[in-house]
């Protein structure tokens, strides 16, 4: 038996992040993924553009925008070499979009600028209206981000069948751990979740090769990055989706490639890679961070949860066991934080931001799933 003080499942950014803030706090961690760092699932796929959102000020703007700042931080101080911060301009979609951008103004809590029609043509960029610039927004080269952010700490390729827990500690095959961290994307197997609703949404995208000189990255109903080393990403498509990779067809990449051209010069693009995944989502869009209910021993010990009682005391958890999930489209922009605000609740106790701790969804989901016989 090889022993560590916590072990991660999945070597997506969320995975990576989190081991790599555990290890940060001295804590012996194996991450273990059944494909590879970043090789499978989302973070594969994502052209990893990390952009604030924006919008008139909600609460998953305000969260995104926070993760934002936290996250261009932790990646230039660490990765630069893996985060380009080429800018990234956030593009009306039309007229009506244009007018909103009034509005969005005063909620842009990140460092913007607005810049016109007849600058935006000059950096390369078709037709457009005035635009909000995020000079400190960029995009990450996901594989090798992911596993750079992994040096220094083990890890395995090993596919995850079966979890056991006893005498304190979660055994996967021939490892052990006290702590053990779910970082596996829209896939969970091994526990009732289901009150967390994670859903997966399909997307594709492609590389291309091109000798554009696009300095910036851009958003506007799809991304394009700048080019860099002579490749520009272009993404993403969403599909509601249950299964992976049923719904690729022949070619993913053929409305993204309409809208592209629209944006920019497409004229020597050439294909180079596709690249496709699923995002995993929460029922609320929020991110899913923290510890997980014993949901059959809840339901057993309160029968009356279906009906909406509400218990007197917190809901009881299963030892040790902890996921970081749910990052939906944002994944390189969620991670970097909530990776150290699970590492600080499992090392020092800090209690989890309330806006993810999966908690928030668990008594509507006992009142109102249609899955629970009332
Ligand atoms: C097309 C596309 C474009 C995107 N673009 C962006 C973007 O520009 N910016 C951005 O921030 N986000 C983007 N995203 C979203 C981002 O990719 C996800 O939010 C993020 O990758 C989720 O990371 P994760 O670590 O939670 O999950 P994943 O990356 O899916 O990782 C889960 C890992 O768990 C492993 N695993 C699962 N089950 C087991 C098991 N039983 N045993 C062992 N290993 C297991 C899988 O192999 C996988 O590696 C995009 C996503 C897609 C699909």
């Amino acid at each position: 038996m090889e022993h560590y003080d916590a072990i991660v499942v999945g070597a997506g950014i969320a995975g990576c992040s989190v081991a790599y803030f555990l290890k940060e706090k001295g804590l012996k961690v194996l991450v273990v993924d059944r494909a590879g760092v970043a090789v499978a699932g989302g973070s594969a796929a994502a052209g990893a553009f990390v952009s604030p959102k924006i919008g008139k000020g909600s609460s998953l703007q305000k969260l995104t925008n926070e993760a934002f700042e936290f996250a261009k931080d932790f990646y230039k101080e660490n990765f630069s070499e893996y985060f380009r911060q080429t800018g990234v301009v956030r593009i009306p979609k039309d007229e009506d979009d244009a007018k909103k951008f009034f509005e969005y103004e005063k909620y842009n809590s990140s460092s913007f600028r607005w810049i016109d029609s007849k600058r935006l043509k000059e950096i390369g960029i078709k037709d457009s209206k005035d635009s909000f610039l995020f000079e400190e927004a960029g995009v990450c080269d996901a594989p090798n981000i992911c596993r750079a952010i992994l040096d220094g700490i083990e890890y395995t390729q090993y596919n995850v069948k079966s979890l056991n827990y006893k005498n304190k500690m979660w055994y996967i095959g021939r490892y052990r751990a006290k702590n053990l961290i779910l970082a596996t994307g829209y896939e969970n197997r091994f526990f009732d979740m289901r009150y967390m609703g994670v859903k997966g949404t399909w997307g594709s995208r492609g590389d291309y090769e091109t000798k554009l000189n696009l300095e910036v990255s851009m958003h506007k109903s799809i991304s394009i990055s700048a080019n860099i080393d002579g490749i520009v990403k272009v993404g993403a498509t969403h599909t509601k989706e249950a299964h992976a990779c049923l719904n690729c067809g022949t070619d993913p990449l053929k409305e993204l490639f309409v809208k592209a051209s629209k944006m920019v010069d497409t004229s020597d693009f050439k294909p180079k890679e596709i690249f496709c995944g699923m995002r995993s989502g929460s029922k609320d869009y929020f991110p899913l961070v923290g510890s997980v209910i014993d949901v059959s021993m809840m339901l057993r010990e309160y029968p009356k949860l279906v009906k909406g009682e509400r218990p007197k005391e917190e809901p009881k958890k299963i030892k040790n066991l902890y996921v970081i999930n749910g990052l939906g489209g944002r994944g390189f922009v969620f991670a970097p934080l909530m990776g150290k605000i699970l590492a600080e609740n499992i090392v020092d106790a800090k209690l989890i931001d309330s806006r993810v701790n999966p908690d928030r969804l668990f008594l509507k989901w006992c009142r109102k799933s249609p899955e629970l016989n009332r």
